[in-house]
């Protein structure tokens, strides 16, 4: 794979795809993790002498513009912390991005707004992907592909834009999968996944390939209601994706069969509602109230899940085993997060809004075997899948 370290870069217009897909509170950026992480590429191709064009995407707009999805907070961050001007284009590809490019100097950084405001971008469509990626590739002279966490998307700036100009790897991209590479090549065992988080749909194919490879899957989060449905547990108003309860009672079977390898939570921290001030309290996982809805991991399950990545030799989580944002259930993630921290293990921890809660919840990213700013992107890397982003950098 090549990296930016193979281009002579001063004077050209390069183009990066970054992950800035940060969490936000009000227009502020609240967790910075993705942008401190694509500093190390862009200052070098800044200090190069190049001309950058940052480009990313922020929550899913609905193909068209929508301020609510605005780059600015993104925008007036990474200004902060490259210490740099960022002139950040009202659109896309369209009058103002171009005017903005041809302003450019070298040195001198710009970035386009939302990609998801243009629907092309995620298209399932090839044409349509080409063309937008065409009118991507036709503001600059060099693609860098940077943002590791959108690399399972087969997307126009992240995909196809790689076909259509040379070529490299950031600085991020690389160290994420040399670290990632472990979890595949070098596995030390026991291998304990932790699983956890609330975007079930996009994870949950992962379970099946990891089970054959992890000595454990503990689980929990949303991710654990499936299978508790699947056990026939009542779930009560709990977050449940129904259309995973069958493929979870699969999952069950199949590690039933491997030694029991899927651990659930035996217990969980239940509330009317999901509001920090309401009464909460802790019941067994298999007596959720039917008007209650599970909001974390139980003490029981956290003792549980903690004794299993202490005695691992190596350990990847991905997904909060709670809504961590709020205080009273912060305790599993937190639980979760000390275990890894005291273990021997090698650890990774990986995704957006987990990555957001170790920092939030006053861990260092140093404390943990490696940080990763990708979520489902680790868990495809991990589980042996070809990315579509990383695939096409391998390319002439
Ligand atoms: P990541 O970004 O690390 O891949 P996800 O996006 O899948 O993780 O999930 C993060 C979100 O999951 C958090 O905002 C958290 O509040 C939510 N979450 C965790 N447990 C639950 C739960 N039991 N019910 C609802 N949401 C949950
Ligand atoms: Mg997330």
């Amino acid at each position: 794979m090549k990296t930016i370290d193979d281009f002579a870069v001063a004077g050209k217009r390069v183009l990066v795809r970054d992950d800035f897909n940060v969490p936000l509170d009000g227009g502020r950026v609240t967790d910075d993790g993705r942008i401190r992480a694509a500093l190390p590429t862009l200052s070098a191709l800044l200090d190069r002498g190049a001309g950058v064009i940052v480009c990313a995407h922020l929550g899913r707009p609905a193909g068209k513009p929508d301020p609510a999805y605005s780059l600015a907070p993104v925008a007036a961050r990474l200004g902060e912390l490259a210490g740099c001007p960022v002139t950040l284009a009202a659109d896309t590809v369209g009058p103002s991005a171009r005017a903005a490019v041809s302003a450019l100097r070298p040195g001198g950084l710009v970035m386009l707004e939302n990609l998801r405001f243009d629907e092309r971008e995620t298209s399932k469509d090839d044409a349509q992907r080409g063309m937008f990626a065409g009118q991507l590739a036709a503001l600059a002279d060099l693609y860098v592909s940077d943002g590791f966490g959108v690399l399972h998307r087969k997307q126009a700036s992240v995909y196809d834009v790689a076909l259509r100009l040379p070529h490299a790897a950031g600085y991020l991209v690389r160290a994420e999968t040399v670290a990632l590479r472990r979890l595949i090549a070098d596995i030390r065992r026991p291998y304990v996944v932790v699983l956890g988080g609330a975007k079930v749909e996009d994870k949950f194919d992962a379970i099946g390939d990891l089970a054959s490879v992890a000595d454990r899957i503990l689980i929990g989060g949303a991710m654990a209601f499936p299978f508790l449905a699947a056990q026939d547990h009542k779930v009560g108003t709990s977050l449940l994706a129904a259309g995973q309860v069958d493929v979870a009672r699969g999952y069950l079977a199949l590690a039933a069969r491997a030694g029991g390898t899927i651990v659930l939570p035996s217990d969980v921290v239940v509330a009317a509602g999901r509001a920090a001030g309401a009464p909460h309290e802790v019941v067994a996982a298999d007596a959720i109230p039917a008007d209650r809805m599970a909001l974390d991991i139980g003490p029981a399950s956290a003792r549980a899940f903690s004794a299993s990545i202490r005695g691992a030799g190596t350990v990847f989580w991905n997904g909060p085993m709670g809504v961590f944002e709020l205080a009273p259930y912060a305790g599993g993630t937190r639980a979760v997060a000390s275990a890894l921290i005291s273990s021997e293990a090698f650890t990774v921890v990986g995704g957006g809004d987990t990555g957001a809660a170790i920092r939030e919840l006053g861990f260092r990213d140093g404390s943990f075997g490696y940080v990763s700013t990708g979520g489902g992107a680790s868990l495809e890397y991990i589980r042996g899948k070809t990315l579509p982003g990383l695939a096409v950098l391998e390319k002439p």
